[in-house]
Order: structure tokens, then sequence, then C-alpha cells
């Protein structure tokens, strides 16, 4: 069997002469169920050669239209054509298009309305940098040119270039203020590190944030400590995009970081930030895990892991009820049980459980010390119906930079090209690229609130 695609242009005289795209062959049986329908390597065939096709009768029908000098009233005629190649995404197309001279004063001018240095459509460079914020620039290179008839932009070098462009943009663009006044908006900011690819330069320090409104509207934001994208411009961009009046009422999370609280004050958030609870829920999850791998090879030490493993849990409700000031006393019991699982043969060594537990301990001990002033009783919140953090579950610097900037790839990163691509995956989250994008990840990330790390 055998098929000949054909295309008809409609113009205002009806149908004119008619091209033929392609031929499609197809075996008569199905003995082979490859055989059935388009192949991929067909559809994008089909897809460069209806593209080349119409643009190529767009280019022909612009042509024709002439400018108006600007200089004096003379007639522009055709001086000659150059060509003009654009990438598109269903292939590379060339337009022949021309330039002319006016007749009276000889100016050189270039085709009505043609912008100048265009050299990809913007659906292109959306979905380029689309994928370039979820996945790694050569992930991103592959899959379009797997699925796509791309010629262009095919290397992941020209893709991070491209990309990073966007991102520049982006930096530039101007939040609409939202019609709708919020009436209570909470802002998360938390901070988190990539490598860097600098020498002598271990890592940088991202800051990531989230605002959600009581109405479900919701933005995030991020930029790479002094690489010239200001934070504290963005909170307030932010904010106003989700409808911040005089009369809303703010509440702030932090990860504990000081340096975020004074980002928040600077940004306007007078509110003093709560230490969010997510942070507190990642530790105490870390300590009963540890807790819960200590051996019971003896009586006693059945006997000490049971008690840790309650005071653990004892701690966890102390805190989530707002009584750290009570912690001092589950780490003290644990501390009182903690050496019958002394003395094993790799006691030395980090690895070792009772280790790990007193390192885990230590460290939340001296966590609760250093935030006491920002913790608040989450369980009463929580059970006024109030946040004890942001909505994204992973946390705000996990979703939007470890994913993709992740640490245990090894990716090395340089300051600018980080931040750039940041706002590129805030871009893409907040739909501020392009059209159709934005939200992506609400209906994922809302199921389960934070409490399901406190429950
Ligand atoms: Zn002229």
């Amino acid at each position: 069997m055998a098929w000949m695609l054909r295309l008809v242009k409609i113009g205002v005289e009806g149908e004119e002469p008619c091209t033929d795209i392609m031929e499609i062959r197809r075996p008569d049986d199905l003995v082979d169920i490859a055989n059935l329908g388009l192949t991929l390597a067909e559809a994008k065939l089909l897809l460069a050669g209806v593209q080349r096709e119409i643009v190529a009768a767009q280019a022909r029908s612009h042509a024709v239209r002439r400018p108006e000098c600007p200089r004096c009233d003379g007639v522009c005629r055709v001086k000659d054509y150059r060509d003009h190649a654009v990438s598109t995404l269903f292939g590379q197309v060339t337009l022949r298009l021309p330039r002319f001279r006016c007749a009276a004063c000889s100016g050189i001018e270039a085709g009505v309305g043609w912008p100048p240095r265009c050299r990809s459509t913007p659906e292109l460079d959306r979905l380029q940098a689309h994928l370039c914020a979820l996945m790694t620039y050569r992930t991103a290179a592959d899959l379009l040119e797997q699925m796509f008839p791309v010629d262009a932009g095919k290397h992941h070098e020209t893709l991070r270039r491209h990309t990073l462009k966007v991102g520049e943009a982006l930096g530039d663009y101007v939040a609409t203020r939202s019609e709708t006044a919020a009436v209570a908006i909470v802002v998360t900011l938390d901070s988190t590190f990539i490598r860097s690819c600098v020498e002598g330069e271990r890592h940088l320090e991202v800051r990531v944030g989230n605002v959600e409104t009581e109405a479900g509207g919701r933005q995030v934001f991020g930029a790479v400590a002094k690489a010239g994208t200001d934070i504290r411009a963005l909170i307030r961009r932010t904010l106003d995009a989700v409808g911040q009046t005089e009369g809303t009422a703010l509440t702030a999370f932090t990860d504990g970081c000081p340096g975020l609280r004074r980002i928040l004050a600077d940004a306007g958030v007078s509110t003093p930030p709560m230490l969010e609870w997510f942070h507190i829920a990642m530790r105490l999850q870390h300590l009963k895990q540890i807790a819960s791998a200590l051996p019971v090879d003896a009586p006693a030490r059945v006997e000490a892991k049971a008690v840790i493993v309650e005071e653990v849990e004892r701690l966890h409700w102390r805190i989530w009820n707002g009584k750290a000031q009570d912690a001092q006393v589950s780490i003290n019991r644990i501390r009182a049980v903690r050496h019958h699982f002394q003395g094993e043969p790799d006691q030395r060594r980090s690895t070792a459980p009772s280790r790990k537990l007193w390192t885990a301990l230590h460290a939340l001990d001296g966590y609760l010390t250093g935030q006491s002033a920002w913790l608040v009783n989450y369980a009463e919140r929580h059970r006024a119906g109030l946040r004890v953090g942001t909505a994204i579950t992973e946390g705000t610097a996990n979703f939007l930079v470890n994913r993709r900037m992740n640490k245990s790839q090894q990716m090395r990163w340089s300051r600018r090209g980080a931040d750039l691509l940041l706002q590129v995956q805030c871009g893409v989250y907040n739909g501020t690229l392009g059209s159709g994008f934005g939200q992506k990840f609400h209906p994922a990330n809302d199921l389960c609130p934070p409490v399901a790390i406190a429950a």
C-alpha cells in the first residue's frame, strides 16, 4: 500500500495547485506489528515537509508587500533577495526575502515587518528552555532530536546558550500585578548549595522561595547569591504578582539561616519568620532511622533501643507541640542508655550506629538551641488550620534546585549559568515562560500537606 501526502493551499481565489509532500509505503499485512501506522521517522519527515511548504508560501506572500520609504515618498523596488535561515520546531527553514531600494533616494530597505536578526521561532526557544529547566542540557538536546525534526540547536552547548538567553530575558520581565487582592500570603525562603565549577570555589549558595495565597495561587522564585539577580526585588515582585496589598496578612517561614531572615526583612516582609516544620521533620526522620537501625543482639540492647525509639518519638511530639524547651529531657534520657551500644568493633568509625545516633542528636540539639526564638507551637497552628510551612512537600529547595542541579550527579555550575537557569525554571513553573506551562507542579504537590511529615 502507498499513500501520497498532498498539500492544497486555499487562497482567496480558491484552491491553488497542490504540492506533494511525501509518499508513505506500508506492507499490506500486519504480520509485523511494527508496520502498524506511521513511524516516528515518517512523522518527522511529514512535519518537516509540511513546515517547509507552509513557510515557503508565507515567504512568497510576504515578499510581495512593499515597504514605504521612510525618507521620501519614492517607490521601493526589489534590489535583491537574501536567504534567512530560521530554526523551527519542525526543522530549519530558509526564507527567501527581498531587499528593496528606493527609486528616488536610493535608500535600502528591508522587507515589511521582518525582524532582522531572527534565527529561531519563539515556540522552539520556549520548548528548548522548558526542557532544559527540567533536565540536563544533554538530555534535553537528545529528547528534542528524538521527537522532532529539529536540525539546529541539537548540540547541548547550543541549548545551554539559548536557555540562558531566555533566563536573561525573564530577568527583565515585569510582573503584572494580580487583579485580585490576596487576603493572606505565606512566604517561604530557603537556601541550598550547588557545586561550583570555578577553581578555588567549592559551593554556590542558592536562595529559593515560594509564595502561596489562601486562594491557591503560587509562584516560586530563586537566585544564586552574588550572581546579579536581586533576591529582595524578586520577593517584592512575586508578592505583587500574587496580589499583596496593605491589608494582606503575611506569614513567613525559613530554614533557619539568619541571612535569610535579613533578606525577608529587607524585602519588606516585616513579620518575624518561623522555622519551617519541614526542616525539623527532616532532622527528626533522620534520627528515627538511625534509632531503628540500632542493633538488638543482647537483652540490654533490646531494652535500651526501646527507650531510645520512644524518646525520639517523644522528642518529635515535644517540638511539634511547641515544647522544644523540654527537648533536653529526651536527649538526656537517650544519653543515659547510649553506653549499651558502645564497644562495637567499628565504634570509632562515623558509620557505627552509636556514633551516628550521637552525631544526629547533637546536631538536632544545637539546631533547636539556635532556633529556639523561631520555633512555634506547630500542633496548635495545624489544629487552627494554619500553615506550618510550604505546601511543596519536598521543600522548595529540593523541588526547584536539587532535582535539576543535583549534587549527586556531580554537576558543576557557574554563578551566572545557574542563576539564569533558575530564572527559566521559575518561569516554567510560574507560567511566565510562554503560555500554558504554568503551575505545572500544583496538583502533585498539594495532595499531601506538610502534616504528612508531621504525623
Ligand atoms: Zn526614498
